[in-house]
């Protein structure tokens, strides 16, 4: 398992699951009557798109694909909860390319993402899937330039990628028409449903069309979110994940006791073979930290990258493609790649802070084991706290051990 000159393959050169993420044992709470359909060839998809879906790699529907395409694709408004990887963010690419009519040139489906990068991903998956149906889409985000928003926009898009930001800006200068839009599509919904982004999402709602289709998807849906759902969703078809059955089998968990800050940075030196077996991420809470641990590790003769919110939108775009590509193995960041951002390689997850809630507990370490793919998680506690772990592994009833030895086998 030596990480010695063995070639990481591209991201999208390796598909296909080690473990099934169709699998049986995903335990759903679903409205009745909506029963999964166990293949794409049997969900009425177009024949252009399917071919496109199969071309891209997909054999066989995943659970939450299997339960939530048909309702989403015949025009129900759908809540879409499923646990990180197994294809949601997937499903929203291949859904909007079979509601749009590519024969218009209007903008009929909109979704709306907490992150720059992961509209540009969503943008990117849709791009793919719908290569032979000739849709077009756009991301529509912050940082890039406005001008080539409006020249694309007004060449003409059927799909629009965006955060929420960008996309009322447009709106608003009316480059962006909403008149024909008849999908709204919120990814990580919880999040974009939360204070930091509500009123800019209604900000948006209240310029589309009022018999609007509405789709929400997320791995984590609390409560206080599925409460504020009926304001916008008409009888939604509601897909959802029990608590407990919210971590991935395939995602081993684990704590390092550090007892003071001081002792992380040790212990991350120890780790370094371990992080770059394939590739790792690493979390902390702040920019401020990210800029401070990257500084640190660089002067101690270890390779790693790094990429926070405060960076220049060029520079992030830079170390997102060399992650991608596999060129660099090792990225240190914040929550801004908490959530959705999709490598398959990765497949270490170290939190060298604790996240500041129980959701982010569960996106972060969802960016190891994509798909059914192996993934472990590194928790650095210090004695205070070890009482917030404790919480995170009751709340979720999931098992978080002492770090073995030998934990590079497991990767
Ligand atoms: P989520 O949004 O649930 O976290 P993604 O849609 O990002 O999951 O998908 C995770 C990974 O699984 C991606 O690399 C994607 O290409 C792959 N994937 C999604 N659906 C399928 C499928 N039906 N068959 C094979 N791979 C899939
Ligand atoms: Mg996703």
């Amino acid at each position: 398992m030596a990480a010695s000159g063995s070639v990481v393959p591209a991201n999208r050169t390796r598909r296909g699951p080690v473990l099934d993420a169709g699998d049986e044992s995903l335990v759903f709470e679903t409205t009745r009557g909506v029963e999964p359909i166990m293949t794409f060839d049997a969900m009425g998809i177009q024949d252009d798109l399917l071919r496109g879906i199969y071309q891209y790699g997909f054999e066989k529907p995943s659970a939450i694909q299997q339960r939530a395409v048909v309702p989403i694709i015949s025009g129900r408004d759908v809540i879409a909860q499923a646990q990180s990887g197994t294809g949601k963010t997937s499903m929203i690419g291949l859904t909007v390319c079979q509601v749009v009519d590519t024969k218009s040139s209007e903008v009929q489906a909109l979704i709306l993402s907490p992150t720059r990068e992961l509209a540009a991903q969503t943008e990117q998956v849709i791009q793919a899937i719908g290569e032979f149906i000739n849709v077009q889409v756009h991301a529509c985000i912050g940082g890039k330039s406005v001008g080539e928003d409006i020249r694309k926009l007004e060449h003409g898009v059927h799909v629009v990628s965006g955060t929420p930001g960008r996309v009322c800006d447009m709106i608003k200068r009316r480059t962006l028409r909403t008149r024909a839009i008849k999908l709204l599509i919120l990814d990580e919904s919880d999040e974009m449903l939360s204070r930091g982004f509500k009123d800019q999402i209604y900000d948006v709602y209240r310029y589309l069309p009022p018999e609007l289709q509405v789709v929400l998807i997320s791995a984590t849906l609390p409560n206080e979110i599925l409460e504020i759902t009926s304001k916008f969703m008409t009888d939604p078809v509601r897909i959802l994940v029990k608590r407990d059955e919210l971590t991935l089998e395939g995602i081993k968990q684990f704590f390092v006791a550090v007892e003071k800050e001081d002792w992380k940075f040790d212990t991350l030196c120890d780790l370094y073979d371990t992080l770059t077996i394939t590739q790792a991420v690493i979390f902390c809470n702040t920019k401020r930290k990210v800029d401070w641990l990257s500084a640190k590790m660089i002067e101690n003769n270890f390779t790693v990258s790094s990429m926070h919110g405060d960076m220049p939108q060029k520079e992030r775009d830079e170390i997102m493609k060399h992650f991608r590509e596999g060129n660099t193995r090792v990225l240190i960041t914040t929550d801004v790649w908490a959530r959705g951002l999709d490598v398959q390689q990765v497949s270490l997850v170290i939190n060298y802070d604790l996240p500041n809630n129980r959701e982010l507990y569960i996106h972060r370490i969802g960016r190891s084991g994509r798909f059914g793919r192996k993934g472990v998680a590194i928790n650095f506690v210090k004695s205070d706290d070890i009482k917030i772990l404790r919480d995170i592994e009751q709340y979720y009833s999931t098992q978080i051990d002492e770090m073995p030895m030998n934990v590079a086998d497991l990767i």
